[in-house]
């Protein structure tokens, strides 16, 4: 998936042919999601999902069914904020598979992207588990929720195995369970939203959820004096401007905070908090202001321990 993945458990006894087993279990379970779920792959089922024009049911497996279900779960609660069908505009921007553009794209390649875009453009039919695009050029990107789908597998693998201390992460979103061999509770870094560094904000004690941050800080790149974001704001086909802001959620699941982290990005501090509240979620948005890092923080987090490392 282009990044790395850990996982760290508690073993009150494993033998060597058992520890191998698992970490054949965790590389095939990750191999399978990458092979399922990737738009760098031209053959991954998504890919293929991607290439078929047309508006025939298209046959998906049960992983990539429920990870559609998910992300339309989050798209309805967002009112759109999180699409997975933004992936032309992400591409179109430099920041998909294809890599940097030569050109930005004007308004009118922006009006004809956008044209296909919108979730409602793909209906899910869970009975068949097939798709249908509505319109046959809609194709989706799951870069903002599959790595959290791979975490809540990882999670669900080592549960199966009776494990019930860890911590696993994929590309920094991560999910907790139990505790630490000494007891003490899982504790995670909140960073801060500086390009160029890696700059802790805060830790954070974990009790037993997954954790996601999104943000505007670490993928994005400079052209005539603008900073574009990876993160694409579905209802103006553009990249969100520059601020610096790292937001993190905390969710049961990892793929729902993924997604989540992505949509309270696009919605920001003031609209995102809103209706984080109003879904009781548990956020924190942190962002550069003139006067320093500010941090706003919803209700379902106000009496989580936030140590400041600053
Ligand atoms: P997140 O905030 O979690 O996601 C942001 C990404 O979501 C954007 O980059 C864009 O693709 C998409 N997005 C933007 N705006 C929205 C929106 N409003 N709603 C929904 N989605 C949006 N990278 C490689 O370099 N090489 C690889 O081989 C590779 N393989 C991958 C395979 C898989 C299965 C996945 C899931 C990702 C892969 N990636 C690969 C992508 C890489 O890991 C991404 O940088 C990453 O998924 C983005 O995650 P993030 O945590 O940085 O940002």
């Amino acid at each position: 998936m282009g990044t790395t993945y850990s996982a760290k458990f508690v073993a009150r006894s494993l033998t060597a042919d058992q520890f191998w087993n698992l970490q054949l279990a965790i590389d095939e379970w990750l191999k399978g999601v990458d092979a399922a779920m990737s738009t760098y792959k031209a053959d991954s089922e998504l890919s293929r999902f991607n290439k078929h024009d047309s508006t025939e049911p298209f046959p998906v497996t049960q992983g990539v069914l429920k990870v559609f279900l998910l992300a339309q779960q989050v798209s309805e609660a967002s009112d759109g904020a999180f699409d997975i069908t933004v992936g032309p505009l992400v591409n179109s921007w430099g920041f998909g598979p294809e890599g940097e553009p030569e050109t930005m794209p004007d308004e009118r390649r922006l009006d004809e992207l956008r044209r296909h875009v919108g979730f409602t453009n793909i209906a899910i039919d869970s009975a068949s588990s097939s798709l249908v695009k509505r319109d046959p050029l809609v194709v989706a990107d799951l870069s903002a929720i599959a790595k959290g789908y791979a975490v809540d597998g990882l999670a669900d693998l080592l549960v199966a195995r009776d494990f019930t201390d860890f911590l696993v992460e994929v590309g920094g979103e991560l999910r907790s369970s139990g505790e630490k061999p000494d007891r003490m509770p899982w504790v995670v870094g909140v960073e801060a939203p500086l390009p160029g560094a890696r700059i802790l904000y805060a830790t954070m004690e974990l009790r037993g959820e997954a954790v996601a941050t999104s943000g505007d800080y670490r993928n994005f790149w400079d052209a005539d004096g603008d900073r574009y974001s990876h993160i694409i704001d579905p209802r103006t086909g553009r990249p969100l401007p520059y601020v610096g802001a790292a937001v993190t959620v905390i969710h049961e699941r990892a793929a729902l905070a993924d997604a989540w982290a992505t949509a309270m990005t696009v919605l920001g501090p003031v609209e995102g908090a809103a209706l984080a509240e109003r879904l009781d979620l548990g956020v924190i948005f942190v962002q550069q202001s003139e006067s320093g890092i500010t941090e706003t923080r919803t209700r379902a987090l106000r009496d989580r321990r936030l140590e400041s490392v600053r």
